[in-house]
């Protein structure tokens, strides 16, 4: 094999699954058919979810420290916003961050785990058969064949790796188009003048320029594959916000529009899909470079450990049941604030769409409506399937803090910084902990200690690697070392020892 898994992709999503499969020793190579790293940002926000998962690996602080924070976001463009710093996380708030330098930090992080992104390099083709994947790739120096275990389409939306795979795309064509444009030279004036409520979006970018997006009843059924002209730029800003902002030199323009589709399988043999790969949809409320995100900490894990020799059954599968879930939920919520704005803009629904728009914005002011979309929209409210009726299986943990009884002051993220599970023992008689250790200390990092007050009634709690809840018992439930064990055994696979008891 010349490598464990192939990455087709060096977009967000393929960085992150790259640095969490090399953190699990797994052999990855990345294949980008650009020659460089884009220096262009399509997306500008970074979710809470999304901040946690880098906080669980000890890299938070390198984005954080680049980028600006607002405590809310907004849902279908709405005036009353969502409120982030309400939700139960230590990353309560939206960073402002461009695409281009989320992408920098990850590939020095893919860097520092010593895998090779190769750059001017094509996916062509894959063939898998029942041991593994030959993928065809067209280099600067001819094309040549890699033999893989695994191959991740990594590959945006346009997925070669999906078509290959003969995997489905159901889903909308696009019905609406809006435009960007990155610019320099700006007359603030005539921004500050418009105010807030202009139909134009105006976003500062920390290289400097200024990011325009318009979207222009006159021009929106123009396809998204038909580039933006200045002029026809400039006329938009005019009729829409009355200005044109003294625009000139455009650094960037693009369009695009609604086109909603979901991957119908997120696993086909030795073939996987994430992140764009596996859905694309309007960018509303910013989400889709999070969950492409998200679903590379997902997908993680579990590819290292079938690679690494201890998957329980099944283990890869959960991959696509959780994720393409996720995927259904947010291709919905962006298809339902998307036909909000088109209607917004359509001469004929002006009055009712107002209406609609007013109605929904009182419901925001609901402190529980408004956490329901919060939760929704930053990801921290995603809880994978489970048969256990615990609402904190399948759910992320909080990130609380506890004292070891070695006197180590711990949080539950600093405990999954080696991408392991975690296995919270506060039961005081660190049974639990010793029969872990024992069987699954290879995979699972163990820390007994006094259960802190946030931690309320949990006595046992197995943390995934990618900060979900395995399995926890409560103090009123009693002692089950079975249940304990059957728990470990399904999520982290069979311990290192023939038994384990306590
Ligand atoms: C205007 C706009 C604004 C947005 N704003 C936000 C936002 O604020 N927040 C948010 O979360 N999302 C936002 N998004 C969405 C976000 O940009 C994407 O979801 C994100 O880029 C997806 O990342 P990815 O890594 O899955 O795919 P991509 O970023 O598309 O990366 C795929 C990579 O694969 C490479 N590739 C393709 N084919 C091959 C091949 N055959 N061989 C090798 N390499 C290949 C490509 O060159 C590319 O580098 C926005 C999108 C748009 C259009």
């Amino acid at each position: 094999m010349d490598a464990d898994v192939v990455i087709s992709g060096a977009g967000p999503t393929g960085l992150l699954l790259a640095s969490e499969l090399a953190l699990a020793g797994v052999r990855v190579r990345v294949l980008e058919r650009r020659l460089a790293r884009h220096q262009e940002s399509r997306a500008l926000t970074l979710h809470p979810r999304s901040i946690e998962i880098m906080d669980l690996r000890g890299i938070a602080d390198r984005f954080l420290e680049l980028g600006r924070t607002v405590p809310g976001w907004h849902f279908a463009g709405l005036p009353q916003r969502l409120d982030f710093s309400a939700l139960r996380t230590r990353h309560g708030y939206c960073l402002f961050l461009e695409q281009a330098r989320v992408e920098r930090v990850l590939e020095e992080r893919v860097r520092e785990l010593g895998v090779e992104i190769s750059y001017g390099h094509e996916l062509l083709a894959v063939a898998q058969d029942e041991d593994g994947v030959e993928v065809t790739v067209r280099a600067p120096g001819g094309e040549s064949g890699l033999r893989a275990a695994y191959v991740v389409g990594c590959d945006g939306g346009r997925s070669r790796v999906r078509d290959i795979a003969g995997i489905g795309f159901p889903g909308t064509d696009a019905t609406m188009t809006s435009m960007l444009g990155d610019f320099m030279d700006i007359d603030h004036d005539a921004i500050a003048a418009v105010g807030e409520d202009a139909p134009v979006l105006i976003v500062p970018l920390e290289s400097g320029a200024t990011r325009l997006v318009v979207t222009d009843p006159l021009r929106m059924r123009v396809p998204a594959s038909e580039p933006v002209t200045f002029e026809e730029f400039r006329d938009a800003l005019v009729r829409m916000a009355g200005s044109s902002f003294g625009i000139a030199e455009p650094r960037w323009l693009s369009r695009f529009g609604n086109a909603t589709r979901l991957a119908e399988a997120y696993r086909v043999g030795r073939v996987l899909l994430a992140g764009d790969a596996a859905h694309i949809h309007f960018p509303a409320a910013g989400q889709g470079l999070n969950t492409g995100l998200q679903d590379a900490m997902n997908l993680g894990w579990k590819l290292a450990a079938e690679i690494n020799g201890w998957a329980p059954a099944g283990l890869l599968d959960r991959y696509h049941t959780e994720r393409h879930a996720v995927g259904r939920t947010v291709t919905a919520n962006t298809q339902a604030q998307t036909l909000l704005l088109e209607l917004t803009l359509l001469p004929d629904y002006q009055q009712p769409v107002t209406a609609l728009r007013e109605l929904m914005n009182d419901l925001l002011q609901i402190p529980e409506v408004n956490s329901h979309l919060a939760a929704l929209v930053s990801a921290l409210g995603t809880s994978y399937p489970s048969s256990d009726d615990d609402p904190l299986v399948g759910a992320r943990m909080p990130d609380i803090p506890s004292t070891a009884t070695d006197g180590r002051r711990l949080r539950v993220s600093e405990l999954l910084q080696t991408g392991r599970f975690a296995y919270l023992d506060f039961t005081g008689a660190q049974e639990g902990a010793a029969a872990v250790a024992a069987g699954w200390g290879d995979r699972v990092e163990v820390v007994a200690g006094d259960p802190p007050s946030a931690a309320g009634d949990l006595v046992e709690v197995l943390v995934r690697p990618d900060g979900h809840v395995a399995w926890v018992r409560r103090r009123h439930e009693t002692p089950d070392v079975a249940a304990r064990e059957s728990a470990l055994r399904t999520w982290a696979g069979a311990p290192r020892q023939a038994a384990v008891t306590t």
